[in-house]
């Protein structure tokens, strides 16, 4: 019950009635009133108290399930992004065990999801690549935070890569590396076409042997390099005889199959270290490396009687031709291949002159 005071105050009571023995007819009651306004404030404080934690809960609740659900959209969106990554990509722990890889790199090695989870590189694919890329991982690790290396990778189906690696090393909240990431960049097109261009660039189109401005290169560096080691080395200078009389008789496609036909024949006659060169037309200079000039003039014998015998087929039957050598051997004033060259193409003017098809000494 709502109470009032002689001055007016109210305050809530708490009424206990009573009844009294009594002796007339009449009942008797006694009333206490008890001030239970404090009491009241209180429970009510109580319930009210109550009711937020109940509320903080709630929100609390709530907030966990969001971020629960964050954390899985942000998940979800890593994975897709680096699903979305066309080169192949992967992250390992730091004894180098794999963690993780994207469906690039699943693609390249022909691998299911969790085929590779916790092995290393080395327990994976071709051991050049595996210790390189072990030593990769370190010195991202201990060192850089960064590396790159161009590397040969054999995947799937025994095809074989080249590549370029580039690694980060990845770190926890405290800042220590937890492992290595890795993107990889297949740049095999890109070897195959820088390959042919110097090939473009270094040989001649018809025969296949160094073009003049790479042969007068790797000559001059063996001229160099017999100087430097005392070494005997010597020049050829080759040119097929009456040519113009091919060309006239047979045509000019004939004479271009007997130009193929004659570097063929010297490639395989001369041994892997000596160099082919056409200088231009119908004339060849070939340096021998670490032979002197009896062993040059074998050589030289020996290339001049294998071409003799070549035969090109025509209509109306085949075609043979000559050659006629100069040699010269290094002095020691020679100091540039010029300077060889030049002997050796006057000992095959003077081969030309005493008959042709035959070899001549400068
Ligand atoms: P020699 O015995 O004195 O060497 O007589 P030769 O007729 O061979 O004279 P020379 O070496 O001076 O002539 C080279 C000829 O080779 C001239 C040219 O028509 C021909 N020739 C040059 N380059 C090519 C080529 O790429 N293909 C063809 N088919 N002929 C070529
Ligand atoms: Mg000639
Ligand atoms: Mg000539």
């Amino acid at each position: 019950m709502r109470l009032a005071r002689l001055d007016g105050s109210a305050f809530d009571a708490q009424i206990k009635a009573t009844q009294l023995p009594s002796r007339s007819a009449a009942p008797e009651y006694m009333i206490e009133a008890r001030d239970i306004t404090g009491q009241i404030r209180a429970v009510a404080a109580l319930r009210h108290m109550n009711d937020t934690l109940e509320q903080q809960v709630v929100a609390r609740t709530r907030e966990l399930a969001e971020q629960r659900s964050h954390a899985v959209q942000a998940r979800a969106f890593v994975e897709s992004l680096l699903e979305a990554v066309p080169n192949p990509l992967w992250w390992k722990d730091t004894d180098g065990r794999y963690l993780g890889y994207n469906g690039a790199f699943r693609e390249m090695h022909g691998i299911a999801a969790a085929d590779w989870l916790g092995r290393t590189t080395a327990e994976m694919v071709n051991s050049d690549f595996a210790t390189i890329s072990a030593k990769a991982d370190l010195r991202a690790i201990a060192e850089t935070g960064r590396v790159q290396f161009e590397a040969h990778l054999e995947v799937a189906a025994g095809k074989a890569l080249d590549v370029v690696v580039n690694k980060t090393v990845w770190r926890g909240r405290d800042k220590r590396p937890e492992g290595v990431i890795g993107v990889m960049l297949d740049i095999t097109d890109r070897k195959r076409m820088e390959a042919e261009l110097r090939r473009l660039a270094t040989t001649d189109v018809l025969t296949g042997a160094f073009n003049r401005r790479h042969f007068m290169e790797l000559a001059g560096a063996e001229v160099d390099r017999a100087r430097r080691h005392g070494r005997p080395l010597v020049a050829l200078m080759l040119d097929i005889d009456h040519f113009k009389r091919v060309n006239d008789t047979y045509g000019h496609p004939v004479g271009d199959v007997a130009i193929k036909a004659l570097s063929d024949t010297c490639a395989q006659v001369i041994r892997h270290e000596d160099v082919l060169g056409r200088l231009g037309g119908e004339e060849f200079a070939i340096v021998l490396t670490e032979t002197d000039l009896d062993g040059a003039l074998q050589v030289a014998e020996r290339l001049r009687q294998a071409i003799a015998a070549i035969r090109i087929p025509v209509e109306a039957g085949t075609v043979a031709f000559t050659i006629s050598i100069g040699t010269a051997e290094r002095l020691e004033t020679d100091s540039t291949i010029d300077a060889m060259l030049s002997r050796a193409d006057m000992a095959l003017y003077a081969a030309k002159r005493s008959g042709r098809n035959r070899v001549a000494v400068g």
